[in-house]
């Protein structure tokens, strides 16, 4: 395939997600026994987002949720993002968020990425590389990253976070 016509495909597909994600949001509220919680924001775009986990004793992601109010891409990412983490070992979820951020900024192509973080979570994996097309809008990075980056301060404990400073 021509690259170009990748670009387009990855395109169209970010579209279609960010409009179904954003539209009918997966796993959006609270979790109330959660073990850690972190709200975040982008004073850019106006968006913010709260994260809650709960972790079991192994580290593994039980639930997560999230609250936002914002743009429909950060909507979207936040949704992606609670499916693509729930059951996940948080030392993975880690990774993941790093390899998202990648993603979004063209540090990682959508193959890359599936081939280096997809060792068995391909399938769960797959919908995230749709994020990608936020290359095309760099202005959004931070809407696409800003749960991510929520819920990587939710993991290290802090209460909240922001994608200024
Ligand atoms: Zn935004």
């Amino acid at each position: 395939m021509q690259a170009a016509e990748k670009d387009e495909d990855i395109l169209s597909l970010y579209q279609k997600i960010i409009l179904d994600h954003g539209k009918s949001p997966r796993n959006a509220g609270v979790v109330e026994q959660h073990d850690c919680r972190s709200e975040g924001k982008n004073p850019l775009c106006g968006d913010r987002v709260t994260v809650t986990v709960a972790i079991d004793d192994e580290g593994q992601v039980l639930d997560l949720k999230f609250d936002g109010k914002g743009c429909a891409i950060s909507i979207a990412s936040a949704s992606m993002m609670t499916e693509a983490v729930r059951g996940l070992r948080t030392d993975d979820v880690r990774k993941l968020i790093q390899a998202v951020a990648k993603l979004c900024k063209e540090e990682l192509s959508p193959d890359q990425f599936i081939a280096e973080y997809g060792d068995g979570l391909g399938a769960r994996l797959e919908p995230l590389t749709a994020l990608s097309g936020v290359r095309q809008f760099p202005a959004r990075f931070k809407c696409a990253n800003l749960p991510w980056h929520t819920l990587l301060s939710c993991l290290d404990g802090s209460d909240s976070a922001t994608t200024e400073g």
